[in-house]
């Protein structure tokens, strides 16, 4: 983090001069400044959503500033969105990592596949240009690969990207903006459940249905069935539910699951 930090710092040069003359302090700190909440915010809102600061943990912003290396100001700006965020909730001691309960993490699935749903309904009545069909096929190829070689490694980001590639069809920046928002609860994002743990053989059977629905929303969106692909998409997502489920009632050793509230 300290290395992009001064790398920022270094590319804030006047461009009118070739010795590369600083701008003023106070800009340069403000940039800074902008960085470092940001870096936090993405810090921090990773290793909640990863499971690394379970659901009760308390977080201070004089403890983070000490372990992050920065000041407490852009620390209490994370905080601050994190709450706005839904995942800290705040009283008069401070900021507590959120649990959540099975309906929650439920909800939060569900409308990631509504809104992924709006995307390819969208992208599909629009209709795509050639280009875009062809790197939606790309991925979707490479995903075959990853899954047919068994390197599931590679699997997360690929889907990651197939999933973004699906939004962003819909030429909607609001609808990317959003679907991208409801990746940040946990086990909402389409790569949310991690590849190597849990029930390998059970979790292979999931990736083999989600490839198939993969397939058949892109396959909605070149023949311009806008209903289809949403109610596909929707039903893709609630794949999510069962390996959710599954993983809480066996406990498998998943760290998000750090994060949910289960019956007793
Ligand atoms: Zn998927």
């Amino acid at each position: 983090m300290h290395h992009r930090i001064k790398l920022f710092a270094c590319i804030f040069r006047n461009k009118s001069s070739n010795r590369g003359t600083i701008y003023p302090k106070c800009i340069q700190k403000c940039r800074m400044t902008d960085l470092q909440w940001q870096s936090a915010l993405y810090d921090l809102r990773r290793q909640i959503v990863a499971g690394d600061l379970p659901g009760g943990t308390k977080l201070r912003a004089s403890h983070l500033a000490v372990q992050m290396d920065i000041s407490r100001t852009p620390i209490s700006e994370a905080l601050v969105k994190l709450e706005g965020e839904g995942l800290l909730v705040r009283d008069k001691s401070g900021y507590t990592v959120r649990t959540f309960d099975l309906q929650e993490v439920y909800d939060a699935i569900e409308l990631r596949g509504l809104l992924e749903g709006a995307a390819v309904r969208k992208a599909a009545e629009r209709g795509v240009s050639e280009v875009e069909l062809q790197k939606l096929n790309e991925l979707l190829q490479a995903l075959d690969d990853v899954l047919t070689r068994d390197q599931l490694a590679d699997y997360d980001a690929l889907n990651h990207d197939f999933h973004l590639q699906l939004a962003q069809a819909s030429n909607s920046d609001i609808l990317v903006a959003e679907v991208k928002r409801s990746y940040r609860f946990p086990f909402a994002a389409p790569s949310a459940f991690p590849t190597h743990a849990g029930d390998a053989k059970r979790f292979r059977a999931s990736l083999a249905i989600g490839q198939h629905h993969h397939q058949q929303i892109l396959l909605a969106i070149t023949r311009r069935e806008g209903t289809r692909a949403a109610a596909l998409m929707s039903e893709h997502a609630l794949l999510a539910h069962e390996n959710v489920l599954v993983a809480t009632q066996k406990q498998e050793a998943i760290p998000q699951l750090a994060l949910v509230r289960t019956p007793v």
